[in-house]
């Protein structure tokens, strides 16, 4: 069945340990130590602390770039949003982000760290890598075919965004549940439970997206 959106998967925090942990054994067993690890903000961020743990490294720095707007939605070209944070001179580095996707953001963040911070080596690692994407990550836990990958550390924040598209798709002010169970299956092949969807009403309701609290009706503000 062809989707009216684009293609989700809902990854949970054991999905995320297992991808990290496959990425550190391929680390590990090219024996490469990296000294320091940069985690791409904010994609990044979770699996960097986790690599730390997985690798042994105490030194954990960041970059931000910023590329994607709202879920699954290019916000046109990749930025450097924040400049590297952390002494990386003469260090072996890994630079850590969740997915290569366009690859951009690793590209650029690569480059700005080589040019500022005089490291030794630089090495990429990601918890995913789509195939097709030009730019390939030195490690990587697992290859995929392009789908929106719903980290646990985004869930509140792209169902609210793929919900609203719903809404939008559908040109309609008001859902019940059911419809939008309905909505996220044809539209994103999404499947939630009951607790997971009123918690993301509760949450949609916190951000003043939707009416707030309402029993079984979903209503735009
Ligand atoms: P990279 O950081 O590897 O260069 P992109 O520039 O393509 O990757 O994407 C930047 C960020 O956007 C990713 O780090 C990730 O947080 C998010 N992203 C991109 N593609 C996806 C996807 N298919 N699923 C989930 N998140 C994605």
């Amino acid at each position: 069945m062809e989707l009216k959106g684009p293609l989700c998967y809902v990854l949970d925090y054991d999905d995320i340990a297992n991808y990290a942990y496959q990425t550190a054994k391929k680390i590990k067993d090219s024996e490469w130590r990296p000294d320091a690890i940069v985690g791409i903000a904010r994609g990044g961020w979770v699996h960097a602390r986790i690599q730390c743990d997985l690798l042994g490294v105490k030194e954990l720095f960041s970059v931000k770039v910023s590329h994607w707007g709202v879920t699954a939605t290019k916000d046109g070209k990749a930025k450097l949003t924040c400049p590297l944070v952390g002494d990386i001179e003469g260090k072996k580095v890994l630079v850590v982000d969740d997915i290569t996707d366009t690859g951009e953001s690793l590209t650029m963040a690569v480059e700005h760290i080589e040019e500022t911070g005089k490291p030794k080596e630089v090495r990429t690692a990601t918890l995913m890598h789509i195939a097709g994407s030009k730019f390939v990550p030195d490690y990587y836990g697992v290859e995929v075919t392009w789908a929106w990958e719903i980290w646990p550390w985004n869930f509140y924040e792209d169902l609210t965004a793929l919900i609203m598209k719903i809404f939008e798709g559908e040109d309609i002010k008001e859902l019940t549940t059911p419809q939008l169970k309905k909505h996220l299956r044809e539209y994103n092949n999404i499947v939630l439970s009951d607790e997971q969807l009123s918690k993301v009403k509760a949450h949609m309701g916190y951000l003043e997206k939707i009416e707030y609290p309402q029993d079984k009706v979903w209503k735009l503000k």
